[in-house]
């Protein structure tokens, strides 16, 4: 059945079949950043993601938030590099944001894109249109804005716009990230980051949709 609202600890097991998609999605990452860039996103995530498995299984958590900000620090601390600075942020800025809620229902899952899309931006520089991660976050945290509901219906929207901002990333010229010193050449292909973002909202999606 479709979930409303998740407890901290449905919360918890969402983020850890977020961390298994993500572990079997390695291979399909690492050629998404071959094909731009020098081929260590998958890797570096699946490494950030047996981190978090290993933060998140079995424990309690007081809150919805505080799941979000543990999975942020464990991808911070262990995948180094951009990706674990970015990833890191947007789970720890969406989790910060929601810190004081028992529940997460629509509202916590809007406000979570959005201040996950707001602290990435911040903390990496990317822009909308750059071919970054950011163009499937943005579009998710607007989609996500601009829906109504629960829990469920919150984060579909979310899958949904991550989704269609990582195509429109294939016909983006990259200037920011990866694939910035390749120009045009970046042209046809998605950016391993958006198809990561995208993979992280469909696992979420799917888990809330029951
Ligand atoms: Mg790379």
């Amino acid at each position: 059945m479709a979930k409303e609202t998740l407890t901290a600890e449905e919360t918890r097991d969402m983020m850890i079949a977020v961390a298994d998609a993500i572990i079997k999605a390695e291979p399909i990452l690492t050629d998404a950043d071959r094909a731009l860039g020098d081929g260590d996103h998958g890797i570096g995530m699946e490494r950030g993601m047996n981190a978090v498995k290993e933060k998140l299984e079995g424990q309690d958590f007081p809150n919805p938030g505080k799941v979000f900000m543990t999975m942020g620090m464990a991808m911070m601390s262990s995948m180094g590099g951009a990706s674990g600075a970015v990833f890191g942020t947007l789970f720890r800025a969406g989790g910060k944001a929601i810190k004081g809620s028992d529940t997460l229902g629509g509202a916590e899952c809007a406000t979570f894109w959005r201040e996950a899309a707001e602290g990435v931006m911040e903390r990496g520089g990317a822009k909308p249109g750059d071919k970054t991660m950011v163009d499937a976050l943005v579009p998710a945290a607007e989609a996500a804005e601009g829906a109504s509901g629960g829990a469920a219906e919150i984060l579909a929207a979310a899958a949904e716009g991550a989704e269609s901002g990582k195509t429109a990333s294939e016909d983006m010229i990259a200037t920011m990230g990866r694939a910035k010193t390749l120009g045009e050449k970046s042209l046809g292909k998605p950016d391993a980051g958006a198809v990561s973002v995208s993979i992280i909202t469909a696992t979420m999606r799917d888990f809330a949709a029951g």
